[in-house]
């Protein structure tokens, strides 16, 4: 199966967590998405999208202090990494770092780069852009699970924001 990427305009705040809300409803609930892009460019956003699709209520901010916030809603495991502070990619060895991904459980990964060669790979990768006043997103998909997602996302996201 050829793996390619699509990008999409997402213009302002709302559509990036649509566009989570769209993957979230692709996904059955598991997979692991790593998530690039600048501070400040929608990363934490496009999870708030995610959480709230299972059902999550409430904040939702990155962890950066403790690298990770578990959340359990309506029976699904959701994993928010934010390696922004990860010295070493072994520090990840120290919370456990490898049994989340083992799980059936989303893991939604800031800053995947800071733990190069600690990390599994990736079934979906996705890239956020400022395009001011909104941004890019270029969705990559690594796995054929990966490339449903893509595919289910972006068909889904088009229909919708009609872009
Ligand atoms: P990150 O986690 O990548 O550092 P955040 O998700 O915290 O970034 O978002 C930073 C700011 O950008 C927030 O104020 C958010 O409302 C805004 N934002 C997110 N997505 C968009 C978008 N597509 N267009 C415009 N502003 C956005
Ligand atoms: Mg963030």
């Amino acid at each position: 199966m050829t793996k390619n990427s699509n990008e999409l305009l997402i213009n302002n705040e709302q559509a990036m967590v649509c566009l989570g809300k769209l993957l979230a409803e692709a996904s059955q609930g598991e997979g692991i998405i790593f998530l690039h892009g600048d501070l400040g460019a929608g990363k934490t956003t496009f999870c708030r999208g995610v959480l709230t699709a299972f059902g999550h209520k409430g904040a939702v901010k990155s962890p950066t202090y403790t690298l990770v916030e578990p959340y359990h809603v309506n029976g699904q495991t959701i994993y928010h990494f934010d390696l922004y502070r990860l010295g070493d990619p072994e520090e990840l060895e120290f919370i456990g770092g490898r049994d989340y991904f083992d799980q059936k459980s989303l893991c939604l990964v800031e800053w995947p780069s800071k733990g190069k060669g600690a990390l599994p790979q990736a079934d979906m990768e996705i890239t956020l852009n400022y395009n001011l006043p909104g941004r890019t997103a270029l969705l990559y998909a690594v796995t054929d699970y990966g490339q449903q997602l893509v595919t289910a996302t972006v068909a889904a996201y088009i229909q919708q924001q009609g872009d």
